[in-house]
């Protein structure tokens, strides 16, 4: 069976540890390839390369950056339905959906191509006689990026092509999961001409992780994953000084008002409930229905709901695949299991599902629970995957104090034909990215992305100019050319501005 093996230094290694894990095709249920999973001397290894490649790259002009940003762009365009096919056989996401990521991915390349306006500094003429002050902003050095399973792409892509443009060095752990896809995007990296030791890849565990965190020549950590992991990444990077965001998971809520398209509102819940088997972490997995639209909203969902082509996602015409494990096959049932103990009303369960040709699977079908309540764990916990749940509300507060009262606060929308409901949710909802008649609001490259709450943990969101200032620290210089005379004009009180 085929090994992927880690990437340092410009190289394939398998590295002295000899841990491996099994990597899925789960659509089948079962493996397709061993990964190589780090021990320490494995990570000291990559942070290494990173650290000496630092050196020159850190001083790389901002043309020769530009140079090979444009030119990994072109890869990744040129490779896109390769790196979908890996990330689709790994992930179980359909071929669209995966074709979709690597877009979403490429577009981070594309804004960070603009890296030369991005890092231009300030300038003040004349803040005193004789002085001026300017500011700009330096890499940081080795940067880590630590990365789920869900988007195998396209959430490195929110940080490593940001960091490098900014001048740091890069070692990239992704889920061990899905491991393929970075090893082809590795490889592109050295193809557009990037320098040995600026991009690295170390699979792993928690092992990996653990030495990431503590090692002493790591700048900066980018994570994203759940949120107790999320929390815990945090708190252990930043025990060691080191500069980090993490970003966590989500419960992400849709509100429904009486006056909302309930046809489209349909559509797109379903479309986001079910899309890639609910493994988003701005999937819609809480439908908050205000006033008396719920049984026909209930029963159009349904409709929806039971048209949802499943199976294998390179199969033409589907539109779900398997979800990425049997433990989080099993995980969902029994969140399903315990909402219908609970007194949900099961209108359509997914549970038990097979694919013919693909018995082995790891399948849920599209479930929807109505009748849902703020108590039941299928409301409380993140259950990433393909379960929609209906609450119902009687007013808008009683909506926006739902979603406000969620630890979460990743992702959530309102549909409305209402320009003052939208501004008003818009304004009092306590949740990071907000869509108005949009399901999945993602902001665009070159806006920032990034939740509130439990959803993030660090004070920068990725990409866009957040992820600029993230990866580089802010330096101000004060300057003054004296003339030369007799008499010193130094003073010894703190200096004014006149
Ligand atoms: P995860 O937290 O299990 O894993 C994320 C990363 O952490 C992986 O690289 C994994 O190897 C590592 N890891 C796992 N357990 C660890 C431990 N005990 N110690 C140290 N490292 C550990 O997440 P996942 O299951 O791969 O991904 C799904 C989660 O990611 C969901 O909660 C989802 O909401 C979240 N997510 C959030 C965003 C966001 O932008 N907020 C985006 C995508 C996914």
């Amino acid at each position: 069976m085929r090994t992927i093996e880690h990437w340092i230094g410009g190289t394939h290694t398998a590295g002295g540890s000899d841990r491996h894990g099994e990597v899925f095709d789960p659509a089948a249920g079962a493996p397709q390839a061993r990964v190589a999973l780090a021990g320490e001397a494995d990570v000291d290894a990559a942070v290494r390369a990173a650290a000496a490649a630092f050196e020159s790259w850190g001083q790389s002009s901002l043309s020769q950056r530009t140079g090979i940003l444009f030119r990994f762009r072109e890869l990744v365009l040129a490779r896109e339905d390769d790196l979908a096919k890996i990330i689709s056989s790994e992930h179980g996401k359909t071929l669209d959906d995966a074709r979709g990521e690597v877009v979403r991915g490429r577009e981070v390349v594309d804004f960070a191509c603009g890296i030369a306006s991005l890092l231009k500094g300030d300038y003040s003429d004349q803040v005193s006689g004789g002085v001026d002050t300017h500011t700009f902003r330096q890499p940081l050095g080795v940067a880590v990026g630590i990365t789920p399973f869900n988007f195998p792409i396209m959430v490195p892509m929110w940080m490593h092509p940001v960091a490098i443009a900014c001048g740091n060095t890069f070692v990239l752990k992704p889920s061990e999961r899905d491991p393929g896809a970075s090893d082809l995007v590795a490889q592109l990296w050295q193809q557009a001409g990037l320098p040995d030791g600026v991009f690295n890849v170390v699979h792993g565990d928690k092992v990996a992780v653990d030495a990431l965190l503590d090692h002493p020549d790591v700048a900066a950590v980018s994570f994203v994953g759940s949120t107790p992991i999320a929390r815990y990444v945090h708190e252990r990077a930043s025990a060691s000084g080191k500069r980090v965001q993490a970003l966590g998971g989500a419960k992400n809520h849709a509100v429904v008002m009486p006056d909302a398209d309930l046809d489209y509102t349909a559509d797109h819940l379903a479309a986001s409930g079910y899309g890639s088997a609910g493994q988003r972490c701005m999937a819609i997995s809480a439908v908050v229905v205000v006033g008396p639209a719920g049984d026909a909203l209930v029963d159009k969902l349904r409709e929806r709901t039971l048209t949802v082509k499943v199976g294998a996602g390179d199969e033409a015409g589907v539109e779900m695949g398997p979800v990425v494990t049997a433990a989080a096959r099993d995980r969902i049932a029994g969140y399903i299991g315990a909402g219908a103990d609970a007194g949900a009303d099961v209108v359509i369960d997914g549970r038990g599902l097979t694919v013919a040709e693909h018995e082995g699977g790891f399948f849920v079908g599209p479930t929807l629970l109505d009748r849902v309540t703020p108590d039941m764990s299928v409301y409380t916990d993140e259950i990433f995957g393909p379960v929609l749940s209906v609450l119902r509300v009687p007013t808008l507060d009683a909506a926006i104090e739902l979603v406000n009262a969620n630890p979460y606060g990743n992702g959530t929308a309102v549909f409305t034909g209402s320009g003052e409901v939208a501004r008003t949710f818009q304004r009092r909802v306590t949740v990071g990215m907000v869509g108005i008649n949009v399901p999945i609001p993602v902001p665009m490259a070159y806006h920032s992305f990034g939740g509130w709450k439990d959803s993030i943990f660090g004070d920068h969101h990725m990409h866009g100019p957040e992820g600029v200032r993230f990866y580089t620290a802010a330096k101000a210089v004060t300057t003054r050319w004296p003339h030369v005379r007799e008499e010193s004009l130094a003073k010894f009180n703190f200096p004014t501005s006149s």
